[in-house]
């Protein structure tokens, strides 16, 4: 990308929660070797410079954790405070989108404004949710709380693109849920993007092989090429939830469960 930032920023990925019992064949639409294990990652992001502080998605609760049968190393809450970050005093929550695993956790940031897409909440609000099989990836308490935090003016709508902070926009990509959303974020090694779930694993997009929850196919794979053209390469578009993200980027102090992506990757 020819622009140049004014601001750069620290990116992290935390890493909360593990699905250790999961195979290829709920990964990828079209699996080389169905039965693969392939275990996936919840993570939380934060980007720090410039004298903000923001997060992207606020994880799941251990209710859902227990009810969804997902293992919680710790709450998205406490990773962040491993990090030094105080959810109470975010100023800026960025939520790609409202599923339980990224929209579980508002109420830890009671003084954040929540930033979404107005598609995604009209998705998840409207006539699609009759479907059992639409509905399934939501849960109807978090979409309350972001009803709840519109009513206090603490939801701020977005339609399409966006800057939040200096360089820092989000990007309406949609394919995997309604109206979901990336960020992309100036580093000191170039433009790097949050993709949240518009690419679970670098599998997905490196193999145009989309993620089997989906809503519109086309749509997600279009979506990679978006994700592509706002990179600064391969290695600056960071997925959703894939495991090698903590074994390639360093990590912050002696923490294995939080990596730095400002940094280039070392594996
Ligand atoms: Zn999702
Ligand atoms: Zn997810």
């Amino acid at each position: 990308m020819a622009d140049t930032p004014a601001v750069t920023y620290e990116v992290l990925a935390l890493r909360y929660g593990i699905l250790a019992p999961r195979i290829q064949a709920q990964n990828l639409l079209m699996p080389d070797d169905h039965m693969a294990p392939e275990p996936l990652d919840f993570l939380v992001f934060a980007i720090r410079g410039g004298g903000r502080t923001i997060v992207m998605d606020t994880g799941f609760t251990p209710a859902s954790a227990q009810r969804r049968g997902r293992e919680l190393l710790c709450t998205p809450s406490q990773a962040l405070q491993n990090a030094g970050i105080d959810p109470a005093k975010v100023p800026d929550v960025v939520l790609s989108h409202m599923h339980w695993d990224h929209a579980g956790g508002m109420e830890y940031f009671s003084n954040a404004q929540f930033h979404l897409q107005e598609e995604e909440m009209a998705f998840c609000t409207g006539a699609c949710m009759c479907h059992p099989h639409l509905r399934r990836p939501f849960d109807v308490e978090d979409v309350v709380s972001a009803v709840r935090a519109l009513y206090a003016d603490r939801l701020r709508f977005h339609k399409g693109t966006a800057e939040i902070a200096p360089g820092v926009t989000l990007h309406l990509i949609g394919g995997h849920s309604g109206g979901i959303m990336c960020m992309r974020v100036p580093t000191d090694r170039g433009w790097v993007v949050l993709a949240g779930d518009t690419t679970h694993l670098w599998a997905n997009i490196r193999g145009r092989n989309p993620f089997p929850v989906v809503v519109d196919v086309a749509r997600m794979l279009r979506g990679y090429d978006i994700l592509e053209s706002l990179a600064d390469g391969p290695d600056h578009i960071i997925p959703g939830h894939d495991p090698l993200i903590l074994k390639r980027f360093l990590p912050l102090g002696d923490n294995r469960e939080i990596v730095q992506l400002h940094q280039p990757p070392v594996g």
